[in-house]
């Protein structure tokens, strides 16, 4: 399921050249942004890249300063938040704790004046969506703080938005718990078929929950893409050093045949990379290497990019071990390795005097 892929299918949601100044400060800064119907999407950052901005503009919470925001090909300017098929939750969740996990779920519906039969079904059909058919009788307080985010969640969903928009849902979870929710909503965001959008800062949720990831810096996009493509290719310095370990070196590229050479250290073979780039020759250039990407060897491998360097660090970490290996100049290099039974790897110690190697496609070359 890719509709960001398929030129026939029109945008749930669009953004165009939006930004929003507070004073003279731009918290976010001439956006352009497809979302589509049935997305789980992540804007990505660090604190105060303007992810939340854009979300509560997108909710109706803020006024862009400029540009349109479309929601099913109708602009959204004179539209109240009430008024928008959007609904959004909270990283408090902000349950009424006087009432039952039924009655918080029915809240909104009733309060829309719904019928009593239909009210009920729906507030069934919302507990068995987050499985608290068992809990609905309790109070906010008598439950778990994971069953209190899924009842936030129904509660979100109850109305049937064609748009969930989430706030930071699991901040206030603990890392399993948080790890087990995130599989509970995709499964929920599944089964709804709505579309949700999540601000969050931490990436590993995002590449695990997300169809599509918008990794933003200072109030811009920097990369939109699917969690492998952002992982695999990074289209810049940030988003590469943003998402998961990377080893970034510098150097002087030229072409070479097939792939870029690039200098990066006195008395080195350079380093050798594919990439679809087009640069100058005597242009600055950087690699980006995973770790799990880099193999050490003690003996030298006959094979593209070996670079001889000291293990000066290993960090254990039961299903694999991280070593930090110096190489010339002092630039140093992450490799991983996975700690499998039947693992014929080798294990290094430190001080080891090792080989790295990576093949010219296991490297990304950026420019600046
Ligand atoms: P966090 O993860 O910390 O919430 P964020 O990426 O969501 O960060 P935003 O909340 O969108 O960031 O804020 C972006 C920038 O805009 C920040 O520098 C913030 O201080 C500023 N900002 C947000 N709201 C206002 C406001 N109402 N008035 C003035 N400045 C604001």
């Amino acid at each position: 399921f890719a509709p960001w892929t398929d030129p026939t299918q029109k945008p749930l949601i669009r953004f165009q050249g939006v930004t929003k100044r507070f004073g003279d400060f731009t918290a976010v800064d001439n956006i352009d942004l497809d979302i589509y119907t049935r997305e789980f999407f992540a804007l990505l950052g660090p604190s105060g890249c303007g992810k939340t901005t854009l979300m509560r503009m997108l909710a109706g919470f803020e006024t862009p300063t400029e540009g349109t925001i479309l929601l099913d090909g109708q602009d959204m300017a004179p539209v109240p938040p009430n008024k928008r098929s959007t609904n959004m939750m909270f990283q408090s969740y902000a349950l009424f704790p006087h009432l039952s996990v039924r009655d918080n779920i029915a809240f909104g519906l009733k309060r829309e004046g719904k019928p009593k039969d239909e009210i009920h079904a729906r507030v069934e059909e919302m507990l068995r969506l987050v499985q608290l058919q068992k809990f609905a009788a309790r109070k906010p307080h008598q439950i778990s703080g994971g069953q209190r985010q899924r009842v936030a969640l129904a509660r979100s969903l109850a109305k049937a938005p064609k748009l969930l928009l989430l706030d930071e849902p699991l901040g206030a979870l603990d890392k399993k718990l948080r790890e087990e929710t995130q599989f509970e909503l995709m499964d929920i965001q599944e089964k709804t078929g709505t579309t949700f959008v999540i601000v969050t800062h931490d990436q590993e949720e995002a590449m695990t929950v997300a169809s599509r990831v918008a990794v933003m810096d200072a109030g811009q996009l920097k990369q939109v893409a699917t969690p492998p493509q952002i992982y695999e290719n990074p289209n810049s310095v940030y988003v590469a050093d943003f998402i998961g370990e990377v080893t970034i070196i510098e150097g002087t590229v030229r072409k070479d045949g097939e792939v870029y050479a690039m200098d990066w250290a006195e008395g080195q073979p350079p380093i050798r990379i594919r990439s679809a780039l087009d640069l100058t020759d005597g242009s600055r250039g950087y690699v980006a290497v995973r770790p799990e990407k880099v193999e050490i060897h003690m003996q030298k491998p006959e094979d593209d990019n070996v670079l001889r360097g000291k293990i000066i660090d290993i960090g254990y970490l039961g299903n694999l071990s991280t070593y930090h290996v110096e190489l010339a100049n002092g630039q140093i290099i992450r490799a991983q390795n996975f700690n499998t039974e039947r693992s014929t790897r080798q294990t290094f110690t430190w001080e080891d005097e090792v080989w790295v190697n990576f093949t010219t496609a296991c490297g990304v070359l950026l420019e600046s």
